[in-house]
């Protein structure tokens, strides 16, 4: 991470982590490793939410309650909420919730095959990070939904993303990608590792790709997104959702040794953590020991968690019991040594007890590393 040199910061964290972080990255306490209780004592950062309605304040409410600070992200989707809403919102929770909440900015599809739209996504990015932006989100309709005069299906590899992905590298801005899917997408439902996708590619036959053969398959994803990669050495790369390789440790490791400017946040793959930690303990503890600097703790909070529980939320309560109950059961995964289930996952598993340096930098240091959040500076620079 030598290389990375971010110009600019963001603004609403800068009051929290001015100075030193509350002792909270003390290794040499008493016993080097964090219990459960200590939860809500440890500052931590959820760097994969989506705070995109007033109802979602309920998420924020809580994390006050149990000391998180989030990071929300704006997805561009045909028919969605427009990604101008988004960021006036993302403004004005900055505003409701100093201190609290932190931002990434993304850009439209909808004029893709206009002659200007490159120019305009590049303006649009610029606008963003100056009122605040921290990084720019790529999501799964690229390569998935999109597609070119031709018919084909327009990957992240396409020259036309290029004058965008230069900006981004030329300019240090990180880019956080959800590409692809989970493997689970390309099996048959009786083969897919943890609940969750079972649940929700039975219910979404439409997205489950081992019946649609017509679409790429899993490696192809991974293919293009590398392919990106490779001719950017530059860029600051965060693959979303361990960067669509959550079924083999194995894969993620060998991607991270590859590309020294890639990290992954595990939103919404804790779950893949433990169905390995099943069969291997040791081998995802060592996996989480060599690449602590690269690992983003993250949960995709969002009401509508879909392959967390299914159930949209609509009451304030229940949000926050809901919040409250995911962040304290993966806290109790990485810092208990607790012999658990969960109803995502087929057999028990043991918590990984970390130790307290590595928990800090998957709960706050490498968020604030890789995103560029820095304790000094100020924002826009
Ligand atoms: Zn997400």
């Amino acid at each position: 991470m030598k290389r990375l040199s971010f110009t600019y910061s963001c603004l609403a964290f800068l009051g929290l982590y001015c100075g030193q972080p509350g002792g909270t990255g003390d290794k040499t306490g008493p016993t080097g490793y964090y219990a459960i209780d200590d939860f809500d004592r440890v500052e931590k950062i959820d760097a994969h939410v989506h705070l995109w309605k007033p109802l979602d304040t309920n998420f924020i409410k809580q994390a006050e309650a149990d000391n998180f600070y989030l990071h929300s992200l704006h997805i561009y989707k045909t028919g969605g909420q427009p990604i101008e809403d988004q960021q006036e919102f993302s403004l004005e929770l900055s505003r409701k919730y100093p201190g609290r909440v932190c931002w990434s900015t993304t850009f439209s599809l909808k004029d893709y095959h206009e002659k200007d739209w490159q120019k305009k996504a590049v303006d649009y990015l610029e606008s963003s990070l100056k009122r605040g932006a921290v990084a720019v989100k790529v999501w799964k309709n690229i390569g998935m939904e999109l597609r070119d005069s031709d018919s084909s299906l327009v990957m992240i590899d396409n020259p036309r993303f290029d004058p965008l992905l230069d900006y981004l590298e030329k300019k240090k801005i990180p880019l956080i990608a959800h590409l692809g899917e989970p493997r689970n997408c390309w099996l048959p439902i009786e083969q897919m590792t943890v609940k969750g996708d079972r649940n929700y590619f039975s219910k979404h036959p439409e997205h489950h790709l081992y019946l649609h053969p017509e679409f790429p398959g899993h490696e192809e994803y991974l293919a293009a997104r590398n392919r990106m990669l490779d001719k950017r050495p530059g860029l600051i790369f965060i693959g979303a959702h361990l960067g669509s390789m959550e079924w083999s440790i194995d894969q993620i490791a060998e991607h991270l040794d590859k590309y020294p400017n890639m990290a992954v946040d595990m939103a919404e793959r804790i779950s893949h953590f433990q169905a390995q930690a099943v069969s291997d303990h040791r081998k995802v503890y060592d996996f989480f020991i060599r690449y602590q600097d690269r690992l983003l703790y993250g949960s995709d909070l969002r009401l509508v968690s879909l392959d967390i529980d299914g159930v949209e939320k609509i009451d304030p309560g229940a949000i926050k019991v809901f919040a409250h109950s995911v962040w304290r059961d993966h806290w109790r995964f990485f810092v208990s040594d607790e012999t658990m289930e969960t109803s995502e996952v087929n057999g028990a598993f043991k918590g990984l007890k970390l130790p307290k340096e590595t928990v800090d930098k998957i709960y706050r240091g490498n968020a604030q590393k890789w995103l560029g959040i820095k304790r000094q500076g100020s924002p826009g620079q």
